[in-house]
């Protein structure tokens, strides 16, 4: 689907339908592709591709937002299959990119073995000669259109955003939270944080969010899901869940039970916010929810047991 002259966005098929997506920039019969999803999406790629005259010889930039792997498994397979293609990502991502084992690692402390290998299958190393750091406020010359890096830690410290000056796109990665196109209302949308393990940092979150609205996007691309407008009420919704999402932390990461404690309270504020909204079927908002609040709360336990407490003031 086009969102706007040169950008498009296809879904990566990750987990469920429009859960997770990838923006395609064109640039004359150039192509920068933000996101990769994971290997299972790179065929739906190849049809984006196709469908417009295209190939994998077209692209000029692969720029995964951060080293999360729904947002980079694919990477290494895809900058495979695309010969002229260089790699943009942050700094403290390029490692990760050029030797994937302790992200595979990390990446299966949080899933588990099998669903790791579900998910997301091999993940195949980058040439470091074909990767390039964007530091912030880094500007690619992407075929005489500019793009520029933003840095924005708060979900990950290996985050950044990428400003498409020409359309007035900002491309959040997690920085901007989660908003399906499920729990649209009209003109009305529903936002939230994504606090995933392990780097999560409010105050480093709502700093990066006001960064980024600093340049007046037209639009918002999510990864998590689509094109959304940012207005101030939608701003405020974000930075609400935020400091929302750091009070259950805060209040029940040292409980017994913690993990479940903070579930219940998580889902119970999201099926509340929705149902003022109108979404009165809590079975289901539970069940597109449920992924989200599961990894939500062991982000937010991860923050208070090993980050909060060096922080912490008497
Ligand atoms: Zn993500």
């Amino acid at each position: 689907m086009d969102i706007a002259d040169g950008i498009k966005v296809i879904d990566s098929g990750y987990i469920r339908q429009e859960m997770a997506a990838i923006y395609l920039l064109r640039q004359g019969d150039k192509i920068a592709i933000i996101e990769t999803g994971t290997k299972h999406s790179i065929p739906k790629v190849q049809q984006a591709l196709e469908k417009d005259g295209l190939d994998f010889s077209s692209v000029a930039y692969v720029i995964p937002t951060h080293v999360h792997l729904d947002h980079a498994a694919g990477a290494g397979e895809l900058m495979k299959l695309c010969p002229n293609a260089q790699l943009v990502i942050h700094p403290r991502g390029a490692r990760h990119m050029a030797d994937p084992s302790k992200l595979i690692a990390g990446t299966v402390a949080v899933y588990g073995e099998e669903k790791f290998n579900q998910l997301y299958g091999d993940i195949v190393p980058i040439d470091s000669s074909r990767i390039i750091e964007a530091d912030d406020n880094f500007v690619l010359d992407f075929d005489g259109r500019e793009l520029k890096f933003i840095d924005t830690p708060g979900h990950a410290r290996h985050h950044f955003c990428i400003w498409d000056r020409m359309t007035e796109s900002m491309f959040t990665g997690d920085t901007f939270g989660i908003s399906y196109r499920d729990f649209d209302n009209g003109d009305e949308i529903y936002i939230f944080p994504t606090t995933t393990p392990i780097q999560f940092d409010p105050y480093e979150l709502i700093k990066s969010v006001n960064k980024l609205m600093k340049y007046k996007p037209k639009r918002i691309c999510l990864t998590h899901f689509g094109a959304i407008k940012p207005k101030n009420k939608v701003v405020e919704q974000l930075i609400d869940g935020i400091n929302f999402m750091s009070s259950l932390g805060i209040e029940y990461s040292a409980q017994d039970n913690a993990e479940e404690k903070i579930q219940n309270a998580m889902m119970d504020y999201f099926l509340q916010e929705l149902q003022k909204m109108g979404f009165t079927d809590q079975d289901s908002c539970r069940e597109k929810l449920k992924f989200d609040v599961e990894l939500n709360t062991q982000g937010l336990i991860y923050w208070q047991q090993k980050i909060a407490p060096g922080k912490k003031k008497n």
